[in-house]
């Protein structure tokens, strides 16, 4: 039986959290404007975590630091950021204070960015405990050293007296987590908050905004290039590729049945616990220059299942046949083919070859 779409209604009153529309981000660079992001659009309901993943170079970052006026003066941007109905693209420099920290909070790769070597980690959280709330001074500290438990420091009370340059990477992270926690925001932006740390660390940071998400009911907006470590957290996936949303799904729907063999080549490449000494099948080749004015889809190069439509013409995001209701939230994705795409297929386009057995078989040798 094929799903009938059901048309959700827009409610006027049921405005999302954050709203990002027809975002375009260029730079000004010696070989003329790259294009960074090419039309953007998504909505984050309360308490929502969207991993937004691709490859370095996609458009994540600046997509961020857009939303928090962040951007460099040399960035051109056009559309619209929303929050809470709020417009903030365009807005000056003192309007945007106000929404960083307490309403929108961002976590980077580098904690040091967001902690002074020169004051301890207590004294740190207990300032942004102390913005928000009207605490004396011994309930603040207290509130703090709960936040950077909360956020995964052992003996935290201990802890909250040292200076971050006495913290390991991973520890620093989470003193990072514990300021963003304590600014009570609604949304969390972390942008490659595990990167620069080691694979066991990472699934201790990455444990530590789950729980700062669960204790806050934040909202989190979490940027990776890695798809492997979004499982666990996001409701829903957003898939960058050259400046472009190529598919947004729940988490299921973009690991069992991705329309866009993009994403099918993402996770055909990830590590599999279960099939030990495969070997990784990357997707070869890589993205076009942002400078370059491209017609047709950008993946086509690259693709497996490329045909001319897609040199000419490229595809818009559009809901997928399988996606039950044609919502702003439903699945969808950029590709001419993607309703013909069993999501099997495109994993199995970019498999890993593990036996000379199959090898042999693809070459049609086999047994
Ligand atoms: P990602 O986070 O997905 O790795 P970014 O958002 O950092 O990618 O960058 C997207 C593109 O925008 C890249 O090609 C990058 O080189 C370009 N870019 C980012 N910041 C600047 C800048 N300040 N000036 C020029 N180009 C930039
Ligand atoms: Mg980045």
């Amino acid at each position: 039986m094929t799903a009938t779409p059901v048309v959700v209604k827009e409610n006027p009153n049921n405005e999302a959290l954050l709203e990002v529309k027809d975002l375009e981000i260029s730079f000004r660079t010696e070989d003329g404007m790259a294009q960074a992001v090419r039309g953007v659009s998504y909505r984050l309901a309360s308490g929502e975590v969207l991993a937004i993943v691709g490859e370095s170079g996609s458009g994540k970052s600046v997509t961020g630091m857009a939303i928090l006026g962040l951007l460099p003066k040399s960035a051109r941007t056009s559309g619209s950021v929303r929050f809470k109905g709020t417009e903030l693209l365009g807005r000056s420099e003192k309007e945007l204070m106000k929404v960083r920290g307490d309403g929108i909070a961002m976590v980077f790769q580098d904690p040091m960015t967001a902690l002074n070597p020169v004051y301890t980690i207590g004294w740190q959280v207990a300032e942004a405990v102390h913005a928000h709330r009207n605490l004396s001074k011994k309930d603040g500290w207290n509130r703090a050293v709960e936040f950077m438990s909360l956020a995964g420091i052992p003996e935290a009370e201990k802890r909250a007296t040292s200076y971050p340059h006495e913290f390991s990477g991973g520890m620093r992270q989470r003193a990072a987590i514990a300021i963003a926690m304590a600014n009570n925001p609604d949304v969390m932006i972390a942008d490659e908050p595990t990167t620069a740390l080691d694979v066991t660390v990472q699934a201790q940071v990455l444990e530590s905004l789950r729980s700062a998400q669960n204790e806050t009911g934040a909202a989190l907006v979490l940027i990776t290039h890695d798809l492997g470590i979004v499982a666990g957290l996001a409701d829903r996936v957003a898939v960058m590729y050259a400046g472009k949303l190529v598919e947004i799904g729940t988490v299921d729907e973009i690991f069992y049945d991705p329309r866009m063999p993009y994403t099918g080549g993402l996770i055909g490449s990830l590590p599999r616990l279960d099939r030990q000494g495969e070997r990784l099948r990357p997707i070869t080749g890589s993205p076009p220059s942002l400078v370059a004015h491209t017609v047709g889809c950008p993946f086509a190069p690259r693709c497996p299942l490329v045909q001319q439509l897609c040199y000419d013409v490229e595809p818009e995001l559009k809901q997928t046949s399988t996606s039950y209701a044609v919502s702003d939230n439903s699945h969808a994705a950029a590709c001419h083919f993607s309703d013909q795409l069993g999501g099997t297929k495109a994993i199995e386009l970019f498999a890993p070859i593990s036996t000379d057995i199959e090898i042999q078989q693809i070459k049609g040798q086999g047994p």
